[in-house]
């Protein structure tokens, strides 16, 4: 079954949104302290080209972690699956996603995954470019393509105030310098790192990516391959074994798709072969996804038989 009117999703986030009630801000992030943790916008876009919506759907809000997905992409696009996985692994982890506590347990210290922090820091600082600029440039451009529009960009107070107290992320840079995971200018890459976090478009927009990666990185309006689709496939996999945390084992039994969620509330869906999914609701739980946007998507899956288990 496919969801066939807004109406119908109107209906839905009505009925998850008290939900958001039994959430919190992220508050590490001073920046997006400031969100209302009432907001609710959903938007599926179809892989045949038909999207809908519910909510505020034109609402903007940053990436964080969902960027994490997007970046892993471009560098295996650029670089080539030996190189990457070479510096980092494929494994999950059941601790949070800024923990630290792993890279220093296991020999060689290499991140256990390009989601949890120490491994998207670890991807980031494979973009190519000469310098901060263009692999800036170069992220940007992907992701105008992947949303199919130009005008996309990030928040510059999200990226300066996560940017002015990264202490955390910091300090898992250092440690992989030490360690020769990571090379270069760490604050370099920590600029880099926290503009790609606050790359900002609104739940449409991160439907849209969805449903590339649905369509196993075929653009489903155009039809160009933007992703390869190994590639792609990647991606969908690292996206259900830790694309929602800590949580990623019970998001696969309760909803079952490909899913990435990140701090500031927003979750990209991506139900293969039928539609990509975003999700915006600021009010998370404690291993940090959105709580209405988690209830909303075991919701849908079970109305529209999303799983793919
Ligand atoms: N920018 C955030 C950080 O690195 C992203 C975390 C997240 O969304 O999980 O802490």
């Amino acid at each position: 079954m496919e969801c066939i009117s807004n109406q119908e999703l109107e209906q839905l986030i009505d009925e998850v949104r008290p939900y958001s009630q039994y959430g919190k801000l992220v508050d590490y992030i001073p920046a997006l302290k400031e969100e209302n943790s009432e907001d609710l916008s959903v938007s599926i876009f179809h892989v045949n080209g038909t999207f809908f919506y519910a909510g505020d759907y034109l609402k903007k809000f940053t990436l964080q972690s969902i960027s994490k997905v997007i970046t892993l992409a471009l560098v295996l696009i650029q670089n080539g699956e030996e190189a990457v996985f070479e510096r980092v692994g494929m494994e999950p982890t059941g601790d949070p996603f800024n923990s630290i506590a792993k890279l220093e347990t296991l020999k060689p210290a290499k991140p256990l995954n390009p989601m949890i922090n120490a491994g998207a820091l670890a991807v980031t600082n494979m973009i190519q470019g000469k310098d901060v600029d263009e692999k800036w440039d170069r992220l940007l451009s992907f992701v105008r393509e992947l949303v199919n529009d130009d005008q996309v960009s990030y928040n510059e107070r999200v990226a300066k105030s996560e940017y002015d107290t990264a202490n955390l992320n910091r300090a898992l840079c250092y440690f992989m310098k030490q360690h020769e995971v990571i090379e270069g200018n760490i604050e370099d890459l920590l600029f880099l790192y926290t503009k790609q976090c606050a790359i900002e478009m609104n739940c449409s927009d991160l439907a849209r990516i969805g449903a590339v990666f649905a369509a196993n990185g075929v653009d489903p309006v155009t039809g160009r391959v933007l992703i390869p689709s190994h590639i792609a496939r990647i991606c969908k996999t690292f996206m259900v074994t830790c694309g929602m945390y800590n949580a990623s084992g019970e998001f696969a039994i309760k909803v079952g798709i490909p899913a990435k969620s990140g701090v500031s509330g927003g979750i990209m869906g991506a139900v293969p072969h039928k539609c990509g999914i975003g999700i915006f609701g600021p009010a998370l739980d404690e291993k940090g996804n959105s709580v209405a946007g988690v209830k909303l998507l075991e919701k849908m899956s079970q109305i529209y038989g999303w799983s793919i288990f």
